[in-house]
């Protein structure tokens, strides 16, 4: 059983250097397999990709930082570009 309670958090972005648009996770795309881990984002405004080390956006909570569920339970295979529809 889960419980839901509701907190106050942050809502945090990265800002593109264009300063313009903020990264959003390019779903579907294969983990970069560095320590730390890479995921591939891109400019909402500008289209520029750029690795990450953190999952944009995140949520932030008591000095904690939350990443999107999704984008950490799945193994990407870089053979395999549309896992996305196979959950
Ligand atoms: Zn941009």
């Amino acid at each position: 059983m889960l419980r839901k309670s509701k907190i106050q958090a942050n809502f945090v972005e990265m800002v593109c250097k264009c300063g313009e648009g903020v990264f959003r996770l390019i779903d579907g795309l294969p983990v970069t397999d560095s320590n730390p881990k890479q995921w591939a984002h891109r400019c909402t405004a500008c289209g520029i990709q750029v690795d990450i080390t953190t999952v944009y956006p995140l949520i932030e909570f008591k000095g904690k930082s939350f990443m999107l569920a999704d984008s950490l339970r799945f193994e990407r295979d870089p053979g395999q570009t549309s896992i996305g529809k196979n959950k």
